[in-house]
């Protein structure tokens, strides 16, 4: 006989503008339940994703309303931040699990934990442990979001990405140059290369040179600045001196290229700004910038805003790109939803949460538990924000 305790998990409807993505699909209910976590879902959650709530009920979850859904669960799983409206919903004991950007607001994790609210964030993740990829929800949305970049430069772009030899005449291929070849850039390269542009690649680790040209892209070599390679496989922030010298030397190769794709981040500061004011206008007229890094704080790219495509007296068409996985959200949730499904196994033992954060894993996404903000990062920000020194526009 079953004698295991269960645990209610809910996944909630997105309420962010634009968000279309859901925390789980359908098919993750099923290697939940044998765990002991039985899944409620609000109605209308998997709409944005061509999920209804009827795929939901046949692989066994409950569909609730939201005042049942904040009423009964135990754990709620979101993508992206809740709404102040259902943050207030939440109580003592339940415990939330999304991408909540802690080290972006770190005041919402204090918050919460202030509520006697558990506060698991999957930007967290130690990355590179091994274990730990199939729970890497920043891996899985970046390589969505690296993919669509391409599509929508080329959705902007006025030519061919592809050589073309037709009786009409020769089109020559695109030449697309990648700035930072991470998760993003390596599958934004991939994406390019597919569609036949010609693909350059640029990052300040130079480890990323072997993945750049494995993908048969040209990787491009400043001779101005070296090495930023940080903790972790991120890269640093450059100094002021560094900085200049990089845009000085980027600008001369931005006006080579057609299309430019910047998705250079550094954890825990604000995107570098990669194309200045002087590379745009050296570009041609019908050329194209996708920044990925665009936000509220600026982006890699002088003048993008999220959200906004301008085009620039001297024609140059700029994307500040805004949550792109959210624009491809079948398979940005499948994705997460495999993500989200192996954090919770890790997470629960015999029906329950189990939180212990002498695991490695737990150590880095726990972030609020038992009343206390307890993960090391967001706790010193938030002394330092006490402290009158403030939070320097963290990225993740
Ligand atoms: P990210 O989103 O933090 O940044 C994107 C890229 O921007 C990085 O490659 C970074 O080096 C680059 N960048 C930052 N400042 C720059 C500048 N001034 N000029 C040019 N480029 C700049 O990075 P990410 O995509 O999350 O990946 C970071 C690293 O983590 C990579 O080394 C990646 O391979 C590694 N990673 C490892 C695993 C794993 O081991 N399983 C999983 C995910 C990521």
């Amino acid at each position: 006989m079953d004698t295991v305790a269960r645990i209610k998990a809910a996944v909630i409807r997105e309420a962010s503008p634009g968000e279309r993505r859901v925390a789980l699909v359908p098919d993750a209910i099923g290697r939940l339940q044998p765990a002991g976590i039985d899944v409620l879902v609000e109605s209308g959650a998997g709409d944005g994703a061509w999920l209804p709530d009827a795929a939901y009920a046949d692989a066994g979850a409950s569909i609730v309303s939201a005042a049942e859904l904040y009423r009964t669960a135990d754990v709620i799983l979101t993508v992206t931040r809740p709404s102040p409206g259902a943050l207030s919903e939440l109580r003592k004991g339940q415990a939330v699990v999304g991408m909540l950007a802690p080290l972006a607001d770190p005041e919402l994790a204090a918050a919460l934990a202030a509520r006697g609210v558990t506060v698991i964030s999957l930007d967290g993740l130690p990355r590179t442990l091994s274990r730990a990829q199939p729970m890497d929800a920043l891996t899985s949305q970046s390589n969505v979001a690296g993919y669509k970049a391409v599509l929508v430069a080329a959705g902007e772009y006025g030519r061919f990405f592809p050589l073309l030899i037709t009786a009409a005449g020769t089109a020559r291929p695109a030449k697309v140059l990648v700035l930072g070849t991470g998760v993003a850039g390596l599958q934004a390269i991939g994406t390019a290369r597919r569609l036949g542009a010609v693909v350059s690649g640029y990052d300040i680790r130079p480890s990323s040179k072997d993945e750049v040209t494995s993908l048969g892209a040209t990787f491009l070599e400043l001779t101005s600045v070296g090495s930023a390679a940080g903790e972790g496989g991120y890269a640093r922030e450059l100094t002021d001196a560094e900085r200049q010298a990089q845009q000085d030397e980027l600008t001369g190769h931005i006006a080579r290229h057609d299309v430019v794709i910047t998705t250079a981040q550094v954890p825990g500061r604000r995107p570098p700004l990669l194309v200045t004011e002087d590379a745009i206008k050296a570009m041609s007229p019908g050329s194209v910038i996708v920044d990925m890094g665009a936000s509220a704080l600026g982006g890699n790219v002088s003048g993008s805003q999220p959200g906004e495509t301008v085009v620039t007296g001297n024609g140059v068409t700029i994307v500040g790109a805004d949550n792109l996985p959210a624009t491809v959200p079948a398979a940005a949730s499948a994705a997460y939803s495999r993500n989200i499904s192996a954090l919770l196994l890790h997470l629960t033992r015999n029906g329950e949460l189990a939180i212990d954060t002498s695991d490695e894993i737990q150590a880095g996404v726990v972030i609020a538990h038992d009343g206390a903000v307890v993960h090391p990062g967001v706790a010193s920000l938030l002394q330092r924000a006490e402290g009158g020194a403030g939070v320097d526009g963290p990225s993740h």
